[in-house]
């Protein structure tokens, strides 16, 4: 017997009719051999509803109380799920996180998972249930409080189950048909890949193409999970929807496999800082205990032992760097003259583990921005990435340009 993860999103279970023509497909399943494992969301709308109601109750929050709340819709679909397939005559019951267990670590809101012992689910499989359904988004913390594993956590959750049991695969079914080489609502020329290594979908993923939670891949690619991202609402072939895998896996590989955008980003500057060693830590270090997500840094050339230092961060969070900043200055840690904070930015990615042995892809990259007349505000490079900073009202042209550029329309 083969074990088999399936993973339903929030839009796939959304109504008892969908769950009925969600467990069909899962019937398919136990049909062709194997043992499955269903990781549930809540149904769509759900968590967002249960998190307004503890915001409102309780502005600043325990957050475990906020875990026991937000962690009920899962619960909901899971047992739903159990009576469907129970109605279908498919042997099938429901788990908590706390039943299975799912252990994870005590950062509640954002909890990490720690272990899946297989031992209980194992017993049951070994006595003739075919299904386990499992409340996903959930564990139980070392304190034995539910904690949520943060929005999205149920694709965590379904990674996790399948390198837990060794499933032959994770399916992971949502609302789009599979991984495109960049949003469809932005180049009307987007393709659908069939497939996608790891670190391409890691940084697609932390880009912002919203298809899977950052971690979840993270952890398909350290236990080398299989992971396959399919609709659950067109009709199902064996080659439907876009496999996430090892690079090893994937014949061709192009320079360039997709463009990510991520609209809401700021540019911030402080003008005329102390170019004298430790000021990075300085400055960052603030940062970061502020708890503002700096991705891109640039540092000036230095003219009389001053220079600029420039970072990008989520727009929302400009204020909070402002503020870490300016105590920082006011504590004596470090010293400029002005923080200025650019909030008309977008950033812009190419992504491809291709660009490792393709050379001019910046080159091209760059061409095809000047082309549109397109200014670079700020440039980032990593292996297989290629990232810039540019005016936000010319991202969809910058995506569609660059996406024209590589040509990624075609297979
Ligand atoms: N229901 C949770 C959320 O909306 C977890 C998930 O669906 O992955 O974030
Ligand atoms: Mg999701």
């Amino acid at each position: 017997m083969t074990r088999l993860v399936m993973k339903f999103g929030g839009t796939s279970v959304a109504t008892l009719d969908r769950i009925k023509r969600v467990a069909k497909r899962v019937g398919r399943e136990v049909a062709n051999g194997h043992e499955v494992i269903v990781i549930v969301s809540a149904m769509s709308g759900k968590t967002n509803e249960l998190v307004g109601w503890v915001n409102e109750t309780s502005p600043f929050y325990d957050a475990r109380e906020y875990d026991a709340v937000v962690s009920s819709g899962e619960n909901v679909t899971a047992g739903l799920m159990a009576l469907t397939l129970q109605e279908m005559d498919i042997p099938a019951r429901s788990w908590q996180g706390w039943q299975v267990p799912v252990l994870t670590d005590g950062a509640h809101g954002a909890a990490r998972i720690l272990d899946i012992p297989t031992a209980n689910l194992d017993a049951k499989f070994a006595e003739g249930m075919k299904v386990a359904v499992i409340a996903g988004f959930q564990g139980i913390s070392p304190e034995g409080r539910i904690a949520t594993l943060g929005r999205g956590g149920s694709d965590t959750t379904a990674v996790a189950f399948a390198a837990a049991h060794k499933a032959v695969r994770c399916d992971i079914y949502t609302d789009v048909d599979g991984v495109y080489t960049t949003d469809p609502r932005i180049s009307s020329k987007a393709r659908k890949l069939e497939r996608i290594a790891f670190e391409e979908m890691l940084e697609l993923a932390s880009l912002g193409a919203k298809v899977l939670q950052t971690r979840s891949v993270e952890l398909a690619m350290r236990f080398k999970v299989k992971l396959r991202v399919l609709s659950s609402f067109d009709e199902y072939d064996e080659t439907a929807g876009t496999l996430v895998c090892d690079e090893e896996e994937i014949m061709e590989s192009k320079a360039v496999a997709g463009v990510a955008y991520s609209r809401d980003e700021a540019k911030v500057t402080l003008i005329s800082v102390a170019d004298k060693p430790g000021i990075a830590a300085a400055i960052f270090g603030p940062l970061a205990d502020a708890g503002v997500n700096v991705d891109m840094i640039v540092q000036n050339i230095s003219e009389e032992g001053r220079t600029d230092m420039t970072f990008s961060c989520p727009v929302d969070q400009v204020s909070r760097a402002d503020r870490a900043m300016s105590d920082a200055k006011a504590a004596g840690k470090i010293d400029y003259t002005e923080l200025l904070a650019d909030k008309e930015v977008a950033k812009v990615s190419v992504v491809g583990i291709g660009m490792r042995s393709h050379a001019g892809v910046a080159a091209r990259m760059f061409q095809s921005l000047r082309d549109e007349n397109i200014n670079i505000k700020v440039i980032t490079t990593s292996e297989i990435k290629i990232s810039v900073l540019i005016e936000r009202k010319y991202m969809e042209l910058a995506v569609q340009a660059l996406h024209d550029c590589f040509e990624l329309e075609k297979a």
